[in-house]
């Protein structure tokens, strides 16, 4: 899609790290010294920072956020609040992963039409859906923004449901009250893939819970499905945060609030400076509920709008440009009608939004598309 080399990249991964190249280097010797590769002491220590900045009683490191997902359904399953084959309500338009860890569980991922403003999903809708299988609902905080918490949980409680949130893209969103993403409902998954908020330099993730019952066997499953050493009490995985990459995030956590304050400054000036009718940029009340790991616009064009921006030398992703239903991988999907979706998955574009920016380069960003 994108093979063009853009002079405003859409991520900067190089230069967002090189901040941290020299305590990074410190703490490299430091872990070297340790003798411990494996669920060591940063990995402890991160666990404990992420929860509390959280608000959430436990964190559990993992290998990534899919494992984090697929191992919170596994680990309800094992609890018996969820019987395998059961129904998960999730949004139709988020990363296949969230399905992906559903059909990993077992379980039967009931797919849902988001709301077009919010890209998130809908709780107008997701009654409709509620079945007599029907365990959990699924919502994803697409592209940083919190999905309707208050609402999913007043669902599950009517219901009966639990709800456990994708947060993948969404480290430090707070809702109105400041309580934040992975507080919000009975367990949440996180990523720190390299290019998410909170990135590692290379592959991890967490579960957040104050639920002791699914920390527990979220720890175990993770590690083998030991309960303790060389006791094995379940059918587990090898899928556990690594030392290396924790010793990396407790750095960078260190600055997430204010790495997510000026993200929030920059999608500010976007919303304020960027005025063309046929670029419709996504709605914000301008509240902490929204971290921007993504600046998503709709446009009704956007081969030619990518055209345009190629030759402009602006980079660019579509997040996403298939819809899950629509993936050969999820066949048996494929005859859902889901018109939101697909309107969704034909007109986003993302434009480069990430700390590394410049100011003249955001300024050249807004010319050039006030200028299509
Ligand atoms: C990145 C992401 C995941 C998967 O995380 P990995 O660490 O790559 O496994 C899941 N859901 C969403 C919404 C994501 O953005």
């Amino acid at each position: 899609m994108t093979d063009f080399l853009p002079s405003i990249p859409f991520l900067n991964l190089t230069k967002i790290n090189r901040a941290y190249d020299p305590i990074f280097k410190e703490r490299f010797s430091d872990f070297v010294q340790s003798g411990v590769y494996v669920k060591g002491k940063a990995v402890a220590d991160f666990e404990r920072d992420f929860a509390a900045f959280c608000g959430a009683q436990y964190c559990i490191g993992v290998g990534n956020g899919l494992d984090a997902l697929t191992l919170i359904l596994k680990g309800y399953i094992i609890l018996g609040a969820i019987n395998p084959g059961d129904e998960v309500l999730v949004a139709a338009n988020t990363f296949i992963a969230t399905i992906l860890s559903i059909k990993q569980a077992g379980l039967t991922p009931i797919l849902i039409e988001p709301d077009h403003v919010s890209f998130t999903m809908n709780p107008y809708h997701v009654e409709n859906y509620i079945s007599d299988k029907t365990r959990v609902l699924l919502p994803t905080h697409l592209y940083g923004q919190l999905a309707a918490m208050t609402a999913m949980n007043e669902i599950a409680k009517k219901h009966n449901l639990l709800v456990i949130s994708d947060a993948a893209q969404a480290h430090g969103a707070k809702d109105e009250h400041g309580k934040m993403a992975g507080s919000l409902c009975d367990a949440a998954s996180f990523s720190f893939y390299p290019t998410k908020n909170l990135g590692a330099l290379g592959d991890g993730g967490a579960v957040t819970t104050s639920d002791k019952k699914l920390a527990e066997v979220v720890r175990s499953i993770g590690n083998y499905g030991v309960s303790s050493k060389y006791k094995n009490q379940y059918i587990g995985v090898n899928s556990r945060l690594d030392e290396l990459q924790a010793v990396f995030l407790i750095e960078k956590l260190k600055n997430l609030e204010r790495d997510n304050n000026k993200r929030r400054a920059l999608a500010k000036k976007y919303l304020s400076l960027i005025n063309n009718d046929k670029i419709h940029l996504p709605a914000w009340d301008g509240s902490e509920n929204h971290v921007f790991h993504l600046f998503v616009v709709r446009v009704a064009d956007r081969k030619e709008f990518c055209t345009y921006l190629e030759n402009s030398g602006i980079g660019y992703l579509i997040h996403y440009p298939i819809p899950p239903h629509k993936q050969k991988a999820l066949q048996e999907l494929s005859s859902l009608v889901l018109p939101i979706t697909e309107k969704i998955h034909d007109e986003v574009v993302s434009i480069p939004l990430h700390i590394g920016l410049e100011d003249q380069e955001v300024m050249h960003i807004i010319n050039v598309l006030n200028q299509y």
